[in-house]
């Protein structure tokens, strides 16, 4: 029997609850994201339409177009309502991995091809440490760029590590 995931699950029973952190488009999990976020992200006068700025997530899916959204509401917000270009949800450059200190791809890439390495994690882990981090209101999934700095972690950022793919999806 074909193996179905637990959140493919629960979407194909319609079992999806007002308060659910499932987006329907892609039916993966979002990762829920503060007021100032929401506030600092989506466009006027889409801002100004919805009631509650609370309980809304971060759909965290390359290929969906869904950026947050909230069951409970019933509001989906997609790429053309947010304000900044999402990195995980964009395929072109300029593609941002880091927003509280500037890194996109490109950057990162150009480091590479350069140098062979490239500093993005150091950098960044440094002023994250510092304090300077606020991704709150800077990063539009709310929340610091876990993934790179724990991929980052007793690995070097070489370019063998470092395929588009991948990069894609930090
Ligand atoms: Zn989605």
């Amino acid at each position: 029997m074909e193996k179905i995931n637990e959140s493919e699950h629960r979407f194909c029973n319609g079992s999806i609850s007002a308060g659910s952190s499932i987006c329907r488009k892609c039916s993966n999990e979002g990762k829920p994201v503060k007021e100032i976020t929401i506030k600092s992200f989506v466009k006027k006068p889409r801002l100004e339409s919805i009631k509650i700025l609370d309980g809304f997530y971060f759909c965290e899916t390359p290929g969906c177009e869904v950026v947050y959204f909230s069951n409970e509401q019933d509001i989906y917000l997609d790429k053309a309502d947010v304000s900044v270009r999402v990195g995980i949800k964009e395929t072109d450059d300029p593609i941002p991995i880091c927003y509280c200190f500037g890194w996109t791809r490109k950057k990162i890439l150009d480091q590479l091809k350069r140098q062979g390495f490239s500093t993005a994690v150091q950098e960044i882990s440094a002023k994250v440490k510092a304090g300077e981090c606020a991704c709150e209101v800077n990063n539009p999934a709310g929340t610091r760029i876990h993934h790179l700095l724990n991929l980052a972690k007793g690995k070097t950022f070489s370019p063998g590590w470092c395929s588009i793919p991948r990069l894609a999806q930090l």
